[in-house]
């Protein structure tokens, strides 16, 4: 009897995972409206390592991931970004992405790379996307409502288009962070406030800015370059709502290091 209560759950589940399939093939549809590529966080970040083993002829488990990602839990969920580091992330990301751990961060984070092994840094700012197509909006486990994604990138957004002086107080440690990243965007303000989606294209500046830092603290460390083959994978991520997967856009994949 299929429908006695023993085997109940199995239809159920089928049910479920159907509706799961469906709404990812929707949510697939809506963003390729925006991005050129995309697939899972997952996909993206296990390619990149399964390709820096096969040329640098070592194992998996001897390349070690840092990543720069905004400090919103949607980038660290386990299940959503699924990434290839059993040994724990490092992480280097602080307000939408940006590396302000600095120098000091990549100094620490180069001695920690396995012996004979490699890096790979994953980095990037992130955008929400609803199921129903609202950009800089998602639905979180565990509310009904829809919450702005990224949230602190949207304040620096706020800020920066309004008419207030922008400068850095250094007696106000809290504004560091937010006051850093609008003086940087400044000079595409314009830009912004002219765009169809600002968010979207907030993002995409704020992705240049901190591809540019990544490559800068990795170029003045020459002890990194010169000891261990150094990979970066950047992107955009793309957040989803409740339970579905995150996203990557991928920029750029390559070996920074000249060993
Ligand atoms: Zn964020």
């Amino acid at each position: 009897m299929p429908w006695d209560r023993p085997d109940r759950k199995e239809p159920d589940v089928w049910i479920a995972n159907c509706f799961f399939t469906i709404n990812l093939s929707f949510m697939q549809k809506i963003l390729q409206q925006y991005f050129d590529e995309f697939s899972t966080m997952s996909e993206k970040a296990h390619n990149a390592v399964l390709e820096i083993a096969g040329r640098e002829g070592i194992e998996m488990n001897s390349i070690i991931v840092a990543t720069s990602f905004c400090f919103d839990e949607l980038n660290h969920q386990p299940t959503k970004m699924n990434l290839p580091a059993p040994q724990g992330t490092f992480i280097m990301g602080g307000l939408a992405g940006y590396p302000f751990v600095g120098e000091i961060g990549l100094t620490a984070f180069s001695d920690h790379i396995p012996d004979g092994g490699a890096a790979l840094i994953i980095f990037g700012p992130h955008i929400g996307f609803s199921r129903s197509g609202e950009i800089g909006k998602i639905k979180r486990v565990g509310q009904h409502r829809h919450t702005n994604t990224c949230g602190a990138l949207m304040m620096v957004q706020e800020h920066l288009l309004s008419t207030s002086i922008h400068h850095i107080d250094p007696n106000d440690y809290s504004e560091f962070q937010p006051e850093f990243l609008a003086l940087r965007l400044l000079p595409n303000a314009e830009e912004i406030r002219n765009a169809d989606v600002p968010i979207l294209k907030t993002t995409h500046f704020v992705y240049s800015e901190i591809e540019k830092e990544i490559l800068a603290l990795i170029q003045h460390h020459p002890s990194l370059l010169s000891k261990f083959p150094i990979y970066i994978l950047g992107g955009i991520i793309i957040n989803t709502d409740e339970n579905m997967p995150n996203y990557f856009s991928q920029k750029t994949f390559r070996k920074v290091s000249g060993i």
